[in-house]
């Protein structure tokens, strides 16, 4: 049987918001916790409360070894700080596990250090330039928090934060750049998944996938198909425009010939038992958030720097992620703090503001006593009609 090639020219086929349809802010990830969770590997959750009174959920990382310390320390201090405007009125806090005694360089594998932690990892390798930007060297986190049910094996270091975007020498990787990056991937360990990949993004955005760097030699290679996976004896419309749409738009295939184009599927075409059911348990809002530090810059992946992979569908203008081309103007949104609200509820009358939205002023944050306490510049109230 061919593959259902309608569902790729057709309309798109969201399927709109279920929890938090009221709700005005805007967001795409995890659930909720509740109970379920805790009998269901396959329901990603929130990090779970660790305080009652006051409540806290907190993110507690370490590093995998010395050097992912010394090297990312300052960047992971500073993308903390962007958090700042949600973690102060949520039960949110991004710490270093409590059994690294506060200290960076007390790493994962020591055995006070809590096995459930977020384990950040520096990916780059020392002198090697090629690796460090090549499409093998990996930044990526693990979504939201995993819960091991009662009565099964523990799986240590399940969540992991790798980092390949900071290169002390190199203009394209500075630490601000880096900065954004890692806001956007401690949003992943928080519980949010890609903005982009919501599954009624084409309404508001449109996805060029023949403009994503390594297209060519994708296609190249689906017409190859040496793993014999495009081809389809009964599907008479089985020519390189259909191998373009499989690729593009199917994880199944994009594994196989084009893993960069993964990070830009929607949602609700991850298909296998476990997989499906972890992307069909993730949320939406009502509206798009063309400003969250979950979605990816128009830019990002693009083989030539003129021809951007996404744009808005209304008026094809670019977007950043975090809201700004500048590193030093970058935010979350009002959308990823109202989840965080909802995600991390601390019970408190301002955090329920918070989960509609809130009147945002400055925020003084202290990161342990390395970072001087800082002020955040309240962004949110300049941007677009929510
Ligand atoms: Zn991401």
């Amino acid at each position: 049987m061919a593959w259902p090639i309608v569902a790729l020219a057709g309309t798109p086929d969201s399927i709109g918001a279920e929890y938090g349809h009221h709700l005005l802010r805007r967001w795409y990830g995890v659930q909720p916790w509740d109970q379920t969770a805790e009998k269901d590997p396959r329901r990603i959750t929130p990090c779970p409360i660790t305080c009652q009174n006051p409540v806290e959920q907190p993110v507690r990382y370490c590093f995998r070894d010395k050097r992912s310390a010394k090297n990312l320390g300052e960047i992971v201090d500073k993308a903390v700080v962007g958090w700042s405007h949600a973690m102060v009125h949520s039960a949110l806090r991004i710490q270093l596990d409590p059994g690294t005694g506060g200290d960076p360089e007390i790493t994962c594998a020591d055995e006070r250090v809590a096995k459930d932690a977020l384990v950040i990892s520096d990916e780059t390798r020392d002198g090697d330039e090629d690796y460090n930007l090549g499409p093998d060297c990996p930044t990526a986190a693990t979504l939201g928090y995993q819960f091991i049910p009662e009565g099964r094996p523990t799986l240590p270091f399940r969540h992991r934060l790798r980092f390949c975007g900071y290169l002390a020498d190199n203009e394209h990787r500075t630490k601000e750049s880096a900065v954004r990056q890692m806001m956007h991937e401690l949003g992943h360990v928080i519980g949010l998944a890609h903005e982009h990949q919501r599954p009624d993004r084409d309404e508001h955005i449109k996805f060029m996938c023949k403009r994503l760097w390594g297209y060519d030699e994708a296609l190249e290679a689906a017409m190859k198909d040496e793993q014999g996976m495009m081809y389809d004896s009964e599907d008479e419309s089985d020519d390189e425009e259909t191998r373009v749409l499989k690729i593009c738009n199917y994880p199944y295939y994009a594994k196989a010939y084009f893993p960069q184009a993964l990070d830009y599927i929607r949602g609700d075409r991850f298909r296998g038992d476990e997989e499906e059911q972890i992307w069909k348990n993730r949320q939406f809002s009502d509206k798009f958030d063309f400003d969250s530090i979950m979605i990816y810059s128009s830019s990002d992946l693009a083989k030539e720097e003129e021809k951007r992979p996404m744009v808005r569908r209304s008026d094809r203008s670019d977007f950043y992620m975090g809201g700004s081309p500048d590193d030093d103007k970058v935010s979350i949104s009002a959308g990823d703090i109202a989840r965080v609200a909802q995600l991390y509820d601390n019970g408190t009358p301002e955090c329920k503001q918070a989960q509609d939205g809130g009147n945002w002023g400055p925020v003084k944050i202290t990161i342990r006593d390395v970072v001087e306490e800082r002020v955040m510049p309240p962004w949110m109230g300049k941007r677009d009609e929510l």
